[in-house]
């Protein structure tokens, strides 16, 4: 993978990047998403935000072999702290990073977020808690795409900020709206290996010395919430 060849796990974040947006990517390690926008001229400007030096090198060398300087700066920066007033980002992707992670980042940078219109996360695990966030910050899930590469499962969610207030179902927000009304393949064999390890977990649980209640009521209702929507599938 590079910036002229992305991955189809960065290429579903990047499609949900609207024509002529300003964006900015977290995490971006070497820029390939933002300097792949930029080469298509999808976008018309790109901050690279990273906190490790490592990756901004990365990024900042990607930038410059590919000519791109006019378009994008890729800055060392912690989370949204990349975003400038000046840059009038209207556009945040963050992708392969954990949930709480991403969460995390969301959280830390409100002012950051104020002109910004358009989320484009890739959660690799946590995805029901960036939902939770989306929904108690108004942003709506306006898309969702699961998929499959390399021996791994993405989920791709894509909010927009709105006015009214947003509210997701426990089921929608483990399995996402979209994800969920869709039932696609990739989705029926994700929950059937998730019910597979939940309920394992469960197993250990009971049998411990000292049973972790909570720990053991979440899981059963993760269990009845997953068996629920694979029997609906007809699985
Ligand atoms: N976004 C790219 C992708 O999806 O292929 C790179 C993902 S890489 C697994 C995660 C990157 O996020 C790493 O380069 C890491 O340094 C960066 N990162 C982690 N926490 C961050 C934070 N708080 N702010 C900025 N970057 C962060």
């Amino acid at each position: 993978m590079d910036a002229k060849q992305l991955s189809q796990r960065l290429a579903t974040v990047g499609a949900f990047v609207q024509p002529g947006a300003r964006v900015a990517d977290i995490g971006s390690d070497h820029a390939y998403l933002p300097a792949n926008l930029a080469l298509n001229h999808q976008i018309s400007y790109g901050v690279a935000g990273e906190v490790v030096r490592g990756p901004f090198e990365n990024a900042q060398r990607e930038i410059q072999k590919l000519g791109l300087e006019d378009q994008l700066v890729a800055r060392l920066a912690d989370g949204l702290a990349a975003i400038q007033p000046e840059d009038q980002i209207d556009t945040v992707t963050i992708a392969g990073m954990g949930g709480p992670l991403i969460r995390h980042i969301l959280e830390q940078g409100p002012a950051q977020l104020a002109g910004v219109q358009r989320l484009v996360l890739e959660p690799n695990v946590g995805e029901a808690t960036v939902r939770d966030w989306l929904a108690a910050n108004q942003f709506e899930i306006t898309a969702e795409r699961i998929l499959a590469e390399d021996g791994h499962t993405y989920e791709v969610i894509c909010a927009d900020r709105v006015t009214h207030p947003v509210t997701y179902t426990p089921a929608e927000q483990l399995f996402g709206p979209f994800l969920l009304a869709e039932k696609s393949p990739v989705f029926i064999a994700k929950w059937q290996r998730e019910l597979q390890r939940v309920q394992h977990a469960v197993a250990q649980m009971q049998q411990a010395k000292v049973a972790p209640t909570e720990h053991l009521a979440a899981a059963t209702a993760k269990i009845k919430l997953i068996e629920g929507v694979l029997t609906d599938a007809g699985k």
